[in-house]
């Protein structure tokens, strides 16, 4: 065998964005008509969102996070309240939590990544108000026994969609199973544009009119205050691109899908990685292709020696963050969290990965690992 020598890249933005000439032609546009906050362009990539993902509505709002924290507020949570959400998470769903004044209580992941639902009734207090499970890497959450636990202990569940646009769980699509979902269209995330943008969906009209309120201060009209509420809109330029980009979701998603199936069967034979469980009701979406490895940071080093750009998401358990001491845990409260932070790797799975890319990436686990 040829030794191997291509390089892998992760970001695959620069390729994506490659021939942008018909958004530039749309922001030109847009200049012209100096409608700069909501309008068209942002109400034409709310019902392209909504019908997307199969909701009744879609409110853009200024980011993910954002998108978890008003919808959190749309319920009236806030100081004193207690919202369950999973250990193994981006920091954001936590501070948005925290956003509300509402405490984050943590809840450690099951194997498949996302909130493993066995522990999620020893966490629940008097205080607890949300559920919030976070379909991480594209994985959706064992969202049946969520809702299950939600309805018969009287809590709203929250989705925290941000890295699963069309992932879905037994024929649901994420997005459509809690009362809310965020989703983020960050530059990172698999529906991305040109800066900081989230979604929040629903289909319920009564949560719909609220967060129109409160992610625009409030305001009923030009004058009158309804709520206390906050800044944070879609900007009508992000929605350009999300209009541009949101054609070709289905795509990009295919691609992404091929791509994780192609490392599944290859990595299924390397002894040295094991594939998180791949439950048949899920659709995986691939925002992330993340597996366990033996020797994790030894490989991590090799990959990077020659070029292949893998990541870890994410290397500190969270709960163990420093920033995230004031909620009291400690090592060994979330073991399972603390294993995937010292086993997890992942390879990069976007549209733009060509088939001889993916086969240098296997290639080089397979030397690392010593096997043909
Ligand atoms: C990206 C992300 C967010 C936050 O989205 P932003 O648009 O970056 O604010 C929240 N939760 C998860 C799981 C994410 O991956």
């Amino acid at each position: 065998m040829a030794e191997v020598s291509l390089r892998v890249r992760y970001s695959y933005l620069p390729q994506q964005f490659e021939d942008s000439e018909e958004i530039l032609e749309e922001i030109r546009r847009h200049l012209t008509g100096c409608n700069f906050t909501l309008g068209p362009e942002v109400d034409q990539f709310e019902r392209s969102f909504a019908s997307l993902i199969g909701t009744r509505c879609a409110i853009g709002v200024g980011s993910g996070t954002e998108a978890l924290t008003l919808s959190l507020r749309a319920l009236g949570i806030g100081h004193g309240d207690e919202v369950i959400t999973a250990a193994n998470t981006f920091i954001a769903t936590v501070g948005a939590i925290n956003a509300t004044g509402a405490k984050p209580v943590l809840v450690d992941v099951a194997p498949d990544f996302t909130i493993d639902p066995a522990k999620i009734e020893r966490a629940i207090t008097p205080r607890t108000k949300a559920i919030l499970p976070v379909h991480l890497t594209g994985e959706a959450a064992e969202m049946g026994p969520i809702l299950e636990i939600g309805s018969r202990r009287g809590l709203a569940v929250v989705e925290d969609a941000c890295q699963a646009i069309s992932a879905s769980y037994k024929g649901r699509n994420a997005g459509t199973m809690g009362i809310l979902a965020a989703f983020s269209l960050h530059p990172l995330k698999n529906l991305n544009v040109w800066g900081d943008a989230g979604v929040i969906v629903t289909s319920d009209p009564a949560l719909n009119e609220r967060l129109r309120l409160l992610r625009n201060h409030g305001l009923k009209n030009r004058d009158e205050v309804e709520v206390l509420g906050y800044n944070s809109r879609l900007d009508s330029i992000q929605a350009i691109v999300g209009n541009w980009l949101i054609r070709q979701v289905d795509r990009i998603t295919r691609e992404r899908i091929a791509h994780g199936a192609i490392y599944d069967e290859a990595f299924s034979r390397v002894p040295g990685i094991t594939l998180p469980p791949r439950r048949p009701y899920v659709r995986r979406v691939f925002h992330l292709y993340q597996v366990y490895a033996r020797d994790r940071d030894r490989l991590f080093q090799f990959l990077l020696d020659k070029g292949i750009e893998a990541k870890i998401h994410y290397p500190i358990p969270l709960p163990l963050q420093r920033g995230l001491a004031g909620l009291g845990y400690k090592r060994g409260d979330f073991p399972e969290t603390e294993r995937q932070a010292g086993s997890v790797i992942t390879f990069p799975v976007d549209q733009h990965l060509s088939r001889e890319e993916i086969d240098t990436v296997v290639g080089a686990v397979k030397e690392f690992y010593g096997s043909r």
